[in-house]
């Protein structure tokens, strides 16, 4: 780029800096108006100090790989020592190389090639079990063989949310521009990277324990941006507002964002994407009332974390009941065994392959809805065609 060169010129510091680094600066902020004026976004923020900068792959050279440290040589800064997080000594393709600063540390993150060592993901006919999962709030994620992962609430719970906003006090108090603000500022900084660093501990651990559960894993498909949304004010007509809950569903938002749900749902797709698995998203639509056993959908069946179908008296914890829904709602059917799911009869159809999600739909489940008056024919809608087969069978 031309822009790099004349930059280079104008200024002795930008000529200390790499030049791959300044390119990437400059194709960022590129993207960033091309966003404005092509596809509506809003105008670029001014950015005092960058806390990230990325090289272009070949630029970086690591050295002296030891167990618990190697030696990354970065253009126009030197050779760094760094501690490494996993084994770095069969790396042969090193990519890009992002260096950012999180909480007062500097990290490294590498991209690596890691083509032929991922297993084949098993078709859906080959697998044996499967578990479902529902995220909650109560229940960090309830399984469908009965187990919960608790909700350990990292920055939600008493004691940290009262840290955090005495944190926040204290940047509130100081004197704008002030060192001291910056100080504050800070150690806030520092303290949410802890947290957040406890919350990728747990969500690992979390989605370790469920891919190993079952062969195939059955999520819902939530919109998780939709959910954390702020509350729509009321107006009463006469140029005023009602009460709409608007701090209730602020403190809600807060602990779901706490949750990390879709953080646990990344680490899912990626452990079970190493170990073969298939994860099915379904679709979440009633996936807390409708009864697993009989497929009756009543609102008076729930009653706070019970569930109690009127229908056919089958009781089970409120979100055990929702995950063993969600792996319902894949088709996939396994004779005697309990375990993982109550018999069914069905023929297992593949439909449509996505990158990580597959779909998978089931004429019999499809059969079995259209029989029983109930609202979730809406997510079967594509399967008209499909029901017609299945009733011949
Ligand atoms: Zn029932």
């Amino acid at each position: 780029m031309k822009v790099t060169t004349q930059l280079r010129k104008s200024l002795d510091n930008f000529a200390k800096v790499n030049a791959d680094v300044l390119q990437s600066n400059i194709a960022k902020l590129d993207k960033a108006f091309s966003n404005f004026f092509e596809n509506g976004k809003g105008y670029p923020q001014f950015i005092k100090r960058l806390d990230s900068f990325e090289y272009k792959p070949g630029c970086v050279k690591l050295h002296d790989i030891r167990k618990n440290y190697a030696t990354a040589y970065l253009p126009g800064i030197g050779a760094i020592k760094f501690h490494n997080s996993r084994d770095l000594s069969t790396i042969q393709d090193l990519r890009t190389c992002t260096i950012k600063r999180e909480g007062g540390n500097w990290c490294i993150s590498m991209l690596v090639n890691l083509t032929g060592s991922l297993p084949d993901i098993k078709p859906l006919e080959q697998c044996k079990s499967i578990v479902g999962i529902d995220v909650g709030i109560n229940k960090l994620v309830a399984l469908s063989d009965g187990s919960f992962m608790e909700n350990k609430r990292p920055a939600t719970n008493i004691r940290t949310a009262r840290r955090l906003s005495m944190r926040q006090r204290a940047i509130s108090r100081k004197q704008k521009g002030s060192l001291n603000r910056i100080k504050a500022i800070k150690r806030l900084a520092k303290q949410n990277h802890k947290l957040a660093q406890y919350r990728n501990g747990y969500s690992w651990q979390a989605a370790s324990i469920i891919v190993k559960t079952a062969d195939v894993i059955a999520r819902e498909d939530l919109r998780i941006k939709n959910m954390i949304k702020r509350a729509k004010p009321k107006h009463d007509g006469k140029g005023g507002y009602k009460r709409n809950g608007a701090s209730r569903k602020t403190g809600l938002n807060r602990v779901i964002a706490d949750a990390g749900w879709s953080n646990i749902f990344n680490k899912i797709a990626w452990l079970a994407l190493k170990a073969g698995k298939p994860v099915v998203e379904v679709p979440a639509k009633y996936s807390s009332l409708e009864c697993p056993k009989c497929r009756h959908i009543d609102q008076k069946s729930r009653e706070g974390e019970k569930y109690l179908c009127v229908a056919c008296q089958y009781t089970a914890h409120a979100d055990t009941k929702a995950s063993r829904i969600t792996a319902r709602r894949v088709g996939l059917v396994f004779p005697n065994n309990d375990l993982t799911l109550p018999t069914d009869c069905g023929k297992v159809t593949l439909s449509r392959y996505q990158s990580l999600v597959i779909e998978a739909k089931n004429y019999a489940l499809g059969a079995a809805n259209r029989n029983i008056h109930c609202p979730t024919v809406g997510y079967l809608g594509d399967m008209a065609e499909t029901l017609k087969e299945s009733s011949s069978l």
